[in-house]
């Protein structure tokens, strides 16, 4: 399903390399992030390799949703409701981004500042 064999999170989803998963379907996965920021820090991605926010194709737009019913499945799982949680994605060097294999990140525990750093 469109893997690159360099990226890690295809790894991850290939199950060659491990991670604790917290959820999976035909078309994403979500696992805890290996140096966490927070309580919980869940990445969630999708199968397909899309390296960035600017490489996401109209076909795409339907699987990109669904990343965020994942997020809403996890929250209302582990009760974050109420608490709240921050999503990030970070797109580009600038942004911190250091995998290029698009992913949300799911923040929650702790209250967090505003604007980020
Ligand atoms: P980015 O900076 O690209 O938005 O986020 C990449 C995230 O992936 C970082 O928070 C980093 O800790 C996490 N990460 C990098 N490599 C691995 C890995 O091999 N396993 C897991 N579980 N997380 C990873
Ligand atoms: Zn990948």
């Amino acid at each position: 399903m469109g893997h690159d064999s360099d990226c890690i999170f295809c790894k991850i989803i290939e199950k060659t390399v491990p991670a604790k998963l917290v959820y999976e379907d035909e078309h994403a996965i979500a696992f805890e992030d290996i140096n966490p920021q927070a309580p919980i820090h869940i990445l969630i991605v999708p199968k397909k390799h899309i390296r960035d926010i600017h490489s996401i194709k109209h076909m795409d737009r339907e699987l990109i949703g669904h990343l965020f019913f994942v997020a809403q499945t996890l929250g209302e799982k582990r009760g974050l409701n109420n608490s709240g949680y921050r999503m990030v994605i970070n797109n580009g060097r600038n942004a911190g981004q250091t995998v290029f294999h698009i992913h949300l990140h799911l923040l929650s525990g702790r209250a967090f500042s505003w604007p980020p750093g």
